[in-house]
């Protein structure tokens, strides 16, 4: 499998205001992260809020500085780009958010937006030519050319969906990072997006980061899923292994709260006790132990590393540290 992008220790700590004299702190939103994103895949990425996989999102696409670490993505690494050298690989790397009601200002038409890429980066040199672009952006994402005068609020929040998703594609990124890309739309909806997601990856031939909250929307669209807790990359597998060969009790919490209306047997539902720690001066062993239910006494003092137990399965937890799965 061809790599498209490679991530190496990446870390971000956000700067907290502690006083005047107060010993300096951070915010570990993201330690040393470490994966290789393959070229047409889609890599899902899962966690509670807190756990820090939207600041990955944003640090990979350089919407904020990262503290340490590499991604290299076209034998360079982007993150010592300056933003002069970046910016012709940028454009290969978009973003996908949350609310598109946000990113679209309410008084611009909407094939206008779609066009402003265009025309900022000087893919199109006519409105002729940026109409003609558009219509067929408009086409890609299931909406009719006819709508290209209309405005933000005459739309549903899938259409505005698939609006920012078309103004996203306008540039040909290869890589599109989306982050909670559906969380914000009804059940029935999210299924038409994740639809278009997959179809407009196979035509394009695009390589997903598709950042959420639920598992059971990643279920559904990933190839690999990375399940990430207070910064860390916990567990890293293939889709079938992450629900066929769960190896972290975290990741056995996150599936036992799926909903199987369908099956017989009913799941035992984990509770996690408590809530995610403080990712201000993290737990020094495991960072999951305080909530785990699994937990020995050296998950207290010990950091477990993550490590590949089965091939394509990596793991954080030391349950598995003799390198493999018992
Ligand atoms: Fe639980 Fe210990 Fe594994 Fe952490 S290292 S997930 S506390 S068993
Ligand atoms: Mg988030």
């Amino acid at each position: 499998e061809d790599k498209i992008l490679e991530v190496k220790d990446l870390t971000k700590y956000f700067d907290v205001y502690n006083g005047l004299f107060g010993k300096k702190k951070y915010v570990h939103a993201v330690e040393n992260v470490s994966f290789d994103l393959y070229k047409s895949e889609t890599l899902g990425i899962v966690g509670e809020s807190g756990s820090g996989k939207s600041t990955l999102g944003r640090v990979l696409l350089k919407l904020i500085k990262h503290t340490s670490g590499k991604v290299v993505y076209r034998d360079k690494d982007i993150m010592s780009l300056r933003s002069r050298d970046f910016g012709a690989l940028r454009r290969e790397l978009q973003m996908v958010f949350q609310d598109p009601y946000a990113s679209l200002n309410p008084r611009i038409k909407i094939g206008d937006a779609i066009a402003e890429p265009l025309v900022a980066n000087r893919v199109v040199s006519s409105y002729g030519e940026a109409r003609k672009k558009v219509y067929e952006l408009l086409e890609l994402v299931g909406l009719q050319t006819e709508l290209y005068e209309r405005y933000p609020y005459e739309f549903s929040g899938g259409q505005r969906q698939r609006i920012s998703i078309a103004r996203a594609l306008a540039l040909e990124p290869k890589i599109l990072v989306c982050d909670e890309a559906v969380s914000a739309l009804d059940v029935s909806v999210q299924a038409q997006i994740l639809n278009l997601f997959n179809s407009l990856k196979k035509q394009l031939d695009l390589t997903y980061l598709f950042i959420s909250h639920d598992l059971s929307v990643v279920k559904h669209i990933s190839d690999r899923i990375m399940v990430m807790y207070l910064g860390e990359i916990m567990e890293l597998a293939p889709t079938d292994k992450i629900f066929e060969r769960t190896l972290h009790p975290y990741t056995e919490a996150l599936i036992s709260a799926i909903p199987e209306p369908k099956s017989k047997e009913k799941r035992k539902r984990i509770i996690l006790e408590g809530d995610i720690p403080s990712p201000i001066d993290p737990p020094m062993g495991c960072r999951f132990a305080s909530r785990c239910f699994k937990a020995m006494e050296i998950c207290k003092n010990e950091h477990p590393q993550i490590l590949e137990v089965q091939p394509n399965h990596f793991v954080r937890c030391h349950l598995y540290s003799e390198g493999k799965e018992d």
